[in-house]
């Protein structure tokens, strides 16, 4: 990591000029407008590239939970439900497996960029030691089977399977649930935990559809193609191929390492540099982890973790990593500033220059590893550094050291379009015999869109109506007019974008503690009423707002391609006092037992 807190000396004017002029040269009118959903050949919809559809008979019967989506959300929400005993639970995933995001992202070098200790869920409760400081996706992928098994969630799960309707059965006080493969069941309860980033999309780039090479996006990577495997073995088909990959993100950076090593020519096109920092990944030392085993240690790193994140002043930082450097340098200013000057302007001033003192050993670092002047010059990120995912890599800016790698930097503009043969950018073809399109996932878009069903509540309110004009809720889980439904989510609750399973983990504790509550007390329907929901979202919106979407940034999904948030947007809020806040907020709401708010019949 980055070690020095000292700042060095930096011309805030003059770096704000600087951010703002590389911001207006990617500002487009067309926004979020200019990506597209994967069709056709790109298409996830009816295919699985890892596991086979296999025939089964449609569904008919009952459950007490049914959970929509398979990934963290709904594997700890079963982990919790289970353990107050509910055994009758099923999930409902459109993957072969469990793992959401992560059984879709098979690409080459995918791991976690927030620490495994804190990020995979469940540790203690599966005892499992995680191999490495950060892990690599196979090891999370089996980790989410670990889950399944350790909790018996596979006895009743539907795999390959999208639910195309949820509709609340008022007279039997049920939700029936129909799906794609023609199942048609009720549930007592259901979760939704159908995730932020699971659609993915494609730049929309005239003749994208006319290339007559291979391409496939980063989520749907083709080992048949390419060899090699998730694992990281060669991709030994790619050493006489010429591979194009359009896209810097979170997701490019991991990757490249691995085609940059295994592809003959690898050219790299970049629109925005993402800011790449020390990764320092190590792996986890058996004799460590049994010291840091004791009861709890998950939960409490995980709240150290936050609580570093936070304006708080806590006592040790257990991750200590890239996360957490940038909360320690902005309290180390603040620590120097005397009391009486501890203004919110001042904290917020401090705040800008740690970021800027971070930023710049960044750009510095990369300068300092990238042997070509210019591309090293090319690979700076000039924007504050959440702006944009933060990236944390060892090989990445390594990578353009080698001959056969190119960095094709667009000077903002990006690609201009795909012809049969290759790349167009900067006004010259590259011929390539693969393009792959690391050009991530649809945010922001509507919600029953990209769940890929609507919700029907009470008296046929429809969820799509109802969040029209912005998310309306109650703790981020519990919606008026939709008894017994709970929204496994970030919003309008912790909104934790840094470690993303600790607001999952955190919901499932409360669905349980719910749940559990309805069942012991014999009652049928569970619902927040209209006035806690009011109430919570105006003290939601006391706030600062949402924490990420500045139209200062650079544009990216995190501020709507910089067309920041509309009235709808908005509402995608998280607690006045951050993550921490919510957090002691819900512990303490738990623990009380009255569930004040909900109303239970
Ligand atoms: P992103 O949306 O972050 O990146 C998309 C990339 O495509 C950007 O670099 C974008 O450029 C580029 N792009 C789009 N259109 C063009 C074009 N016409 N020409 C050139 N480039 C173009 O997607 P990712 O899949 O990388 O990441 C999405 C999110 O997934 C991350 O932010 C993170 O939250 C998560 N993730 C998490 C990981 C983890 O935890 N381990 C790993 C990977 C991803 P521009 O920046 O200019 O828009």
């Amino acid at each position: 990591m980055a070690s020095s807190h000292v700042a060095p000396k930096i011309d805030r004017e003059a770096l704000r000029r600087k951010y703002a002029r590389e911001r207006d040269k990617r500002l487009r009118a067309d926004g979020s407008a200019q990506y597209k959903r994967l069709e056709s050949e790109f298409s996830d919809l009816g295919s699985d590239p890892y596991i086979l559809v296999a025939p089964r008979e449609p569904v008919t019967d009952h459950v007490t939970f049914a959970f929509i989506g398979g990934g963290f959300a709904g594997l700890v929400t079963g982990a919790r439900l289970k353990e107050s005993g509910i055994e009758s639970y099923r999930i409902i995933e459109k993957g072969g497996d469990f793992g959401g995001t992560w059984y879709w992202n098979r690409y080459p070098g995918a791991q976690c960029d927030t620490a495994s200790m804190i990020y995979m869920p469940l540790l203690e409760e599966t005892r499992h030691m995680p191999s490495e400081k950060y892990a690599h996706a196979p090891e999370i992928r089996d980790h989410c089977s670990r889950i399944g098994k350790h909790f018996g969630l596979y006895e009743n799960a539907l795999f390959h399977t999208r639910v195309t309707d949820l509709s609340w059965e008022e007279d039997k006080k049920l939700w029936l649930i129909r799906t794609d493969r023609d199942d048609e069941f009720t549930a007592k309860y259901v979760g939704m935990g159908t995730g932020p980033l699971h659609v993915a999309k494609l730049p929309g780039l005239a003749g994208i559809e006319k290339f007559e090479g291979k391409s496939f996006h980063t989520s749907r990577w083709d080992y048949a193609y390419t060899g090699g495997s998730p694992e990281g073995s060669p991709m030994t088909n790619l050493g006489d191929k010429r591979v194009a990959i359009i896209g810097t993100g979170a997701t490019a950076v991991q990757c490249v390492p691995h085609l940059a090593r295994d592809a003959k020519e690898l050219f790299v096109f970049q629109r925005t540099p993402s800011s790449v920092d020390e990764r320092n990944n190590l792996p986890i030392d058996p004799e460590w982890f049994a010291k840091v085993n004791e009861p709890g240690w998950q939960k409490k790193w995980q709240e150290n973790f936050v609580a570093n994140l936070g304006v708080g002043f806590p006592a040790d930082d257990l991750v200590d990593d890239g996360w957490t450097d940038l909360g320690k340098r902005i309290r180390a200013q603040v620590i120097d500033m005397p009391p009486e000057e501890r203004t919110p302007e001042n904290i917020m001033a401090a705040f800008e220059d740690a970021d800027h003192g971070k930023m710049e050993e960044i750009r510095q670092r990369a300068q300092a590893i990238v042997d070509d002047r210019e591309t090293g010059e090319n690979l700076k990120a000039w924007y504050r550094q959440l702006c944009k995912r933060p990236c944390f890599h060892d090989e990445y800016l390594q990578a353009f050291n080698r001959p056969s790698t190119h960095l094709v930097d667009t000077d903002g503009k990006g690609v201009e379009r795909i012809t049969q043969k290759g790349v167009v950018a900067n006004g010259k073809e590259y011929e390539v015999d693969c393009i792959i399109y690391a050009s991530g996932f649809e945010v922001g878009t509507d919600f029953a869109e990209r769940s890929g069903y609507d919700v029907t509540g009470r008296e046929g309110l429809k969820l799509s109506e109802l969040w029209k004009d912005g998310m309306r809720s109650f703790h981020g889980l519990h919606v008026h007019g939709f008894p017994n439904l709970f929204f496994v989510q970030q919003n309008q609750a912790a909104a934790f974008i840094a470690n993303y399973p600790h607001n999952l983990v955190d919901h499932a504790d409360t669905v349980a503690a719910v749940v559990s509550h309805a069942e012991e007390t014999g009652h049928s329907e569970v619902e927040p009423t209209v006035k806690a929901q009011e109430e919570w979202i105006e003290f939601l919106l006391t706030g600062p707002g949402a924490r990420i979407g500045s139209t200062e940034c650079t544009p990216g999904y995190y501020n709507n391609e910089g067309q920041g948030y509309g009235e709808q947007e908005r509402f995608a809020l998280g607690h006045p006092a951050g993550a921490q806040g919510f957090i002691s907020h819900i512990d303490a709401w738990r623990k009380s037992g009255k569930f004040e708010g909900l109303e239970f019949r």
